[in-house]
């Protein structure tokens, strides 16, 4: 089959989340299973410090943005260690810029027009390229005018006919939303701007125009895909998603062991795997702990938390138990960056207890790493979770995750009580009510279980042992990409 995945950002070139780490990974796992497969990106400014090789495809193509025509210039690179071929599209007029989506905490106020322009200029690039994609999966907002102009102005691309769409939601939250008169840099008519199809609440909407032209639709665990058609975390799409509940598919994402797994991350201080966890992790602790500035202390139960400091995330409720939490023997590591607010909760709390809280409120690919491998465990108490890697790659690296039990944290970590306890099957601790007692509730039973040794390496050991390598992952999309196919043969014979 031929693949042609696009997405708006993809690790090693750009990332400001878990839809890098996919985009990255995921491409190169369906392209192991034998599928001609090419990855489209913007040429984000960190495209160029990626240390990969780009080559100049010499492809320029006039797109319409509006009434103006802007230049897409094609560069081609290739994902670590695979045969899936990406494709650049290069204009630094729209991608040459220090954030990917914003700057300050503000989005960029042309979000609309530049990635009109990206989707208009994958389609434009795929019949010179040659690609003749069976499928095209797009992901997330960025991507959700690329089915509509597939189903709505089929006439305007050419190699196109026969290629189907999946979508898939990684974070129903962020929607695309825009001024309805940006309707008018689409080239789209506006016949379509009508609550059926781009339409919501008087703004025009990327995600749902993704929702309704796509043939099918994924989104990365089940318990999300059942999550998001009810009212509480549908974002006002649930009635649309419950609609095509036969088109809607959850997978759990895959992470990269190439790139997270502690027997060979070359930034951290010692290799372990399953069987030298005890040893390689303490070295990896106590490194963590000199690097920081804390006292190097084997028996302390180390905790951390990575990822963008957001409400999502469960800030709050880390916010309402941190004064409990730090009257314990512990300590704690942050990693992240975000909202001002919790920026101004960390800062004060690394200021009342400098010997036990360190907080880096910045982005460090190394750090995340070592922190990982350093940890105990690992905090998310996420209020929505559509799927979560850090979780994974904690229990890649034998750090359990005190998680609420909601969408893919559900999915992926197995709780600690004593039925699981006895199986040896338990990975981590959840709780389920957003609520400050709850999550501390969890955080108690992690601590209690710390402090048995043996109870806790068989945990430990559990999650270690998990398969969260894309080979399932990849599988379940490969199905996925064949119903498309049947779907659109149905279809054409009809
Ligand atoms: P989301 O995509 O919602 O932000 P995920 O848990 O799915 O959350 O993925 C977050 C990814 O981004 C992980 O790979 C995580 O390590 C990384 N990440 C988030 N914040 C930072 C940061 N400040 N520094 C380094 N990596 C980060």
């Amino acid at each position: 089959m031929n693949v042609v995945f696009v997405a708006s950002e993809a690790v090693p070139f750009s990332k400001t989340g878990g839809l890098a780490d996919v985009a990255g990974a995921l491409p190169r796992a369906i392209a192991r299973r034998g599928h001609a497969v090419s990855l489209f990106v913007p040429a984000h400014r960190s495209t160029w410090n990626s240390r990969q090789p780009i080559t100049d495809t010499g492809l320029r193509l006039p797109i319409p943005v509006g009434a103006r025509t802007v230049e897409a210039r094609i560069h081609k690179s290739r994902l670590p260690g695979s045969n899936a071929t990406v494709y650049l599209i290069d204009q630094p007029a729209y991608f040459d810029r220090a954030g990917l989506y914003g700057a300050g905490g503000l989005d960029y106020d042309d979000n609309c027009e530049r990635f009109v322009f990206f989707s208009r200029a994958v389609l434009a690039a795929i019949a010179p390229l040659d690609l003749r994609p069976d499928v095209i999966h797009c992901n997330d907002w960025q991507t959700g005018l690329i089915p509509v102009y597939l189903k709505t102005q089929p006439h305007r691309f050419d190699g196109l006919a026969s290629a189907g769409t999946l979508f898939t939601i990684h974070n129903l939250a962020y929607m695309g939303l825009f001024r309805h008169w940006e309707m008018a840099l689409t080239g789209l008519e506006w016949r379509l701007f009508n609550w059926h199809e781009l339409e919501f609440h008087g703004m025009l909407c990327f995600m749902k125009a993704g929702l309704v032209f796509t043939d099918m639709i994924g989104t990365v665990s089940p318990t999300y895909a059942r999550e998001i058609q009810t009212p509480r975390l549908g974002s006002g799409l649930h009635d649309l998603l419950a609609l095509r509940s036969q088109d809607l598919h959850g997978i759990v994402n895959g992470i990269d062991p190439e790139a997270w797994h502690p027997s060979h991350e070359p930034m951290i201080a010692a290799r372990y795997d399953v069987e030298t966890v005890a040893a390689g992790k303490a070295a990896c602790k106590a490194w963590l702990q000199h690097r920081v500035g804390f006292p190097v202390r084997g028996d302390v139960p180390l905790l951390a938390q990575i990822g963008r400091l957001d409400p999502q995330k469960g800030w709050d409720l880390l916010a309402a138990i941190a004064d409990r939490l730090l009257e314990q023997d512990v300590q704690l590591v942050v990693l992240g960056e975000g909202q001002p607010k919790y920026h101004e909760l960390l800062q004060d709390l690394v200021r009342r207890h400098p010997d036990r809280v360190w907080a880096y409120l910045g982005f460090s690919d190394d750090l995340a790493h070592q922190i990982e491998a350093g940890a105990d465990l690992f905090l998310m108490p996420s209020l929505f979770e559509p799927c979560g890697l850090n979780q994974l790659y904690s229990l890649a690296h034998g750090t359990a995750p005190v998680v609420r039990a909601t969408g893919g944290l559900a999915d992926t970590v197995v709780d600690a009580n004593p039925e699981t306890l006895a199986a040896g099957t338990a990975t981590g601790f959840h709780f389920q009510d957003p609520t400050p007692g709850a999550l501390w509730s969890a955080v108690e039973r992690g601590l209690a279980l710390y402090r048995d040794r043996e109870g806790w390496m068989r945990l430990v050991r559990a999650g270690m042992r998990g398969d969260w390598s894309w080979d399932r992952g990849a599988g379940q999309y490969e199905r996925i990409y064949q119903d498309i196919q049947r779907k659109l043969m149905a279809r054409d014979s009809s």
